[in-house]
């Protein structure tokens, strides 16, 4: 077994290390345009593309980097333990996979190199408030009409739809109803859609919601937005072998994030236990009931890391999606568990300081708490383990 990073790995995160170093004299004024202002800074968007994360799954034939998923991963928790962390990236990751795994070669030639090189941002939309958390109950529907789809419905809470160059829609292409009359599986019967974002007859609706990192989400409306045949991607009715393709890297991104998280709330809490003293010269530093919290957050950052790690690699060895999708769950739940946890911990050791917003660990906390709920909520997360790795009764 071997536990240490390859030699591109090592690299990569030196080349990380040295852009963020390079732009560390700015970190304060991204961290606010991030957390304060829901906006993240286009030359880190930029800096993305250049160290090959947004082609870390891109193969080389198409303009990526190949670095792949454990790559990847390991690229984002070092941007997200700077505070810099970009879900609109992970996002994207999923628009390329889905067309990677299940586009044709002509997609794959026209998105692929475009998405490495940062030039097409893509938002993805499944959430449908109706539906919730049992997305194939969804509504959207994509009626064939000769070469067109017309999309119609509407998603909720969809992340960066303002900045976004693509939308991947996840829609009906067959009646909920007529599926259970037929007596197949509710996941037949849908499709993915790459639509322009700002297609005709797509209405966007910003809402009010704190969370993911610089980008805010909105509701979108269809009403009847025309998408070209070349548009799917994937079989008409069979997009859902597609979307757990996508699903996968989601999670295990989430998880790298989440984990880059808890070393910036980390690194910021020691150092701040070090230096205040407030019974004599003695450092809070140095009372238990300040260091216990954060040691157990080390503690939890090496299982929840090497759960990613392994999920990562298990994805780039090209397990089938339901295997990889265990790990890609537990490292989820694990990650943001972790990352609350060190967040509170680190709040708790600032005192009224852990409220001070230029310390930027009170913005912080509401993206971190959203990865228990979202992209999938923990307790679906324990569902799927009590059911497929234990053998316990499906319980909803
Ligand atoms: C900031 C933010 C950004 C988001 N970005 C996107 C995006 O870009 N694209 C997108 O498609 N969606 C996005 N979402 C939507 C997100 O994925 C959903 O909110 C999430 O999956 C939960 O769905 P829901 O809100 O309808 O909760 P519900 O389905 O109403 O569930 C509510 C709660 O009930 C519990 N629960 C539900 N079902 C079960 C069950 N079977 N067993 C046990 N407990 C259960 C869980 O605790 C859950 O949190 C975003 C959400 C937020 C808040």
């Amino acid at each position: 077994m071997e536990f240490s990073l390859s030699d591109d790995q090592t690299m990569l995160i030196e080349v990380v290390r040295d852009l963020l170093r390079k732009r560390e004299g700015r970190r304060d004024e991204y961290l606010r345009a991030i957390y304060e202002e829901q906006s993240f800074p286009e030359e880190l968007w930029d800096d993305m593309g250049q160290v090959g994360i947004l082609g870390a799954l891109v193969p080389e034939e198409y303009g990526g980097t190949g670095l792949g998923l454990l790559g990847m991963a390991i690229a984002l928790e070092e941007f997200a333990t700077h505070g810099l962390a970009n879900a609109f990236c992970v996002l994207t990751t999923m628009a390329n996979m889905a067309i990677l795994r299940g586009g044709s070669e002509e997609q794959k030639r026209h998105w692929m190199p475009r998405i490495a090189e940062g030039k097409v941002k893509c938002a993805f939309a499944i959430t449908e408030p109706d539906a919730g958390t049992n997305s194939f109950r969804m509504r959207s529907f994509a009626q064939r009409d000769g070469e067109v789809y017309r999309l119609s419905g509407g998603k909720g809470w969809i992340t960066g739809a303002d900045v976004a160059d693509q939308i991947l829609v996840v829609a009906r292409t067959v009646p909920l109803q007529e599926i259970e009359a037929q007596g197949l599986p509710r996941t037949h019967g849908v499709g993915l859609f790459l639509i322009d974002a700002d297609a005709a007859g797509l209405e966007k609706q910003v809402m009010n919601t704190a969370g993911i990192e610089g980008f805010r989400q909105f509701m979108l409306y269809f009403d009847g937005v025309e998408v070209p045949l070349e548009r799917r991607i994937g079989d008409e009715q069979a997009g859902v072998a597609v979307l757990f393709q996508a699903l996968n890297p989601e999670r295990i991104l989430a998880a790298a994030t989440a984990i880059g998280m808890s070393e910036f709330a980390l690194e910021k809490a020691v150092a701040h236990a070090a230096e205040r003293s407030v019974f004599g010269d003695t450092p809070i530093g140095a009372y238990q009931a300040v260091q216990h919290p954060l040691a157990r957050v080390r503690i939890a950052q090496e299982g929840a890391r090497l759960l990613t790690h392994k999920a990562a690699w298990l994805f780039d060895q090209h397990l089938p999606p339901d295997e990889v999708g265990h790990y890609a769950n537990m490292a989820k739940l694990a990650g943001s568990e972790l990352a609350v946890d060190a967040i509170d911990a680190a709040i708790q050791t600032h005192g009224g300081g852990g409220f001070i917003r230029d310390n930027h660990l009170i913005n912080l906390w509401a993206a971190a708490r959203l990865l228990k709920t979202a992209p999938i909520n923990n307790e679906m997360i324990l569902n799927q383990i009590a059911e497929h790795m234990l053998g316990l009764p499906r319980s909803y």
